[in-house]
Order: structure tokens, then sequence, then C-alpha cells
């Protein structure tokens, strides 16, 4: 089997400074670090991390060559990741020593992915495999749709969040939805629903620390999560996700999915950085036991 994940790539730079600069201020970085991110590309590498096999449908900009080479070193299938007439995405996140951030997040070539890019890495789907989105690309309705017809089953991380995006996307008979508890109170309130009254298959519902709760025909069950000892929770989101669509795709039952998801969420909380450091599968399973 295998998962199409239509998705950003982007180029994160991070600088860290003494305090958020305040506007007109010319501040000096007392570090730097650049690394491949974007939603996206984090699943990806967490899809084939967990030894799933993945398609990546997306673009870079003529300076985005690099991306793409991480993204096959890291075991990502990259031949339907389109060169657009824009930059490569990029995300400008400053950090101050407590920790705080603020981010911009240029999209780029993220939202330019050509349609041809897309039918093409469909069209090279089997019925059944599994077509994964994020709100960071254009084209998530056609790649739904597209990806339907086809009889893949339909699986949607609805990150960063945006109300009409996920109104629109809900009703094309998604078999996954995985939402942080943030974006599920968004859901909530954008829908006036409760989560369990969502024509989506399964919806997870992530919950840091706390685990996740699996909702499925009404019934809402809690999973704790590993205890561990955070240093970085970025990409714990991206992470799991992967791995979650990864498992089912490779015929494990949602709990089980679910468990391992979790084992490889706690174990990229103990680890700074983001893709570069997403858990293998050995790594997770040697952790899990
Ligand atoms: P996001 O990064 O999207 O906000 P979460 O923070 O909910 O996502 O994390 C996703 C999953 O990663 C959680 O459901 C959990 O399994 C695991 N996880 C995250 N933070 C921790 C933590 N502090 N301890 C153990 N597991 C964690």
């Amino acid at each position: 089997m295998a998962v199409v994940n239509l998705g950003s790539i982007n180029a994160d730079m991070v600088y860290s400074v003494p305090h958020i600069p305040a506007p007109g201020e010319t501040l000096a970085a007392t570090g730097f670090r650049s690394y491949l991110g974007g939603k996206g590309a984090n699943m990806s590498v967490a899809i084939a991390r967990a030894g799933g096999r993945v398609r990546h449908v997306g673009a870079v900009g003529a300076d985005g060559d690099w991306a793409v080479r991480r993204l096959e070193k890291a075991g990502v299938e990259c031949l339907h990741v389109a060169q657009a007439d824009e930059a490569t995405g990029t995300a400008l996140i400053f950090v101050d020593p407590q920790g705080e951030n603020a981010i911009v997040i240029h999209p780029g070539a993220n939202a330019a992915v050509p349609a041809q890019a897309l039918q093409d890495a469909i069209e090279g789907a089997a019925p059944g495999d599994w077509f994964l989105t994020q709100n960071e690309t254009n084209l998530q309705d056609e790649g739904m749709r597209i990806a339907r017809d086809q009889g893949l089953r339909l699986a949607y991380a609805a990150a960063p969040f945006d109300a009409a995006r996920v109104t629109a996307l809900l009703p094309l008979g998604l078999s996954l939805l995985v939402l942080n508890a943030v974006e599920a109170d968004q859901l909530r309130r954008a829908t006036g629903q409760d989560l369990a009254d969502l024509p989506v298959t399964d919806v997870i519902v992530t919950l840091g620390a706390k685990g996740c709760d699996w909702i499925r025909g009404g019934q809402v069950r809690r999973f704790d999560a590993i205890p561990v000892t955070p240093v970085d929770t970025t990409g714990a989101g991206d992470t799991f996700s992967g791995y979650l669509v990864a498992g089912l795709d490779s015929g494990l039952g949602m709990e089980a999915a679910i468990r391992r998801a979790q084992a490889a969420g706690a174990l990229m909380v103990t680890r700074h950085g983001t893709s570069d450091v997403i858990p293998t599968s050995e790594e997770t399973d040697d952790f899990a036991r």
C-alpha cells in the first residue's frame, strides 16, 4: 500500500533572540539554525521513517533542490514535487530565552502546486491507498475529490486551522480527521457540532502530554500518552499523524496504529529539532517495549 501526501515543504529558519523584536528595532540573534520543515514534509518524513511508502505532492522554487534531496534521503518519493515559479516556502521563527516565539510564514511555492503533479500522483495510486493533506498548500479540494473518485481513503490533518477549508472538505467522505486540542475547539465552534457527529469515520484529537482521544461511531476512547520529559514539542503532532497514517496503511488496526503513533510522538518531544530527528520505526518500537 502507499500514501499520497499533498503537503507543504518549507525552509524553517530559527533565530534565537534576546527578545522578540519591536517595530523598528534591529536585533542581533544569538544563534541560528535552518532546517527542512512544513507540516507536509514533516508528515512525509514520519511516514517514511515509520516504514511506509509515501509519494509527496508539492512544490519548491528554483532554490529548493536541497529540500527535495533531504526528503529523498529520508525515503520519501519526490517524483511529483514540482518546481514552481515562486520561492520555496519559508518560516521565519524568532525564539526568545523564555521559549516564546514569533513566526512569519511565506507559503511561496506551496501555494503554486500544479494540478498536473497532483493528478499524476493520484493516478499512480491504487484503490485502498491513502490520500493525506493538511492546510498549507493549494489544491486540497481537488486532491480530495480526485482521490475519492479513485477509491483512495482520505486523511486530513486540519492544521493550521482554517474554518472555511475544513467545512468544505468535511462532506467529502473523510476516513480520518486528525486535530490537536486547539483545532478541535476551533472546529466545534465553526460547525456548532460535536466532533462525534461529524461525517468522518475516525476522528483523533491529540492532547499533548495527555495523549489522544479516538472518536468513532459516537464513542470516545482516551489513550494516555507515554510519560516522558519533553525538551521540544515541535513536530510532535506531525510525527504522530505520519505514524498513524503509515500504521493504518500497513494494515494495523486503529488501536495499534494509535499506540505506535503515541510512542513516536512521545519520543519526538524528547529531542530538539523537527524533520531531521523524527524517530525511525526501530527507535519507536524499541521505545514502546
Ligand atoms: P501538536 O503538536 O499538533 O499540538 P500534540 O502536542 O497534541 O500535537 O502531540 C501529538 C501527540 O504526541 C500526542 O497525542 C502524544 O501522543 C504525543 N505527545 C505530545 N506531547 C507529549 C508529551 N509531553 N509527553 C508524551 N507524549 C506527548
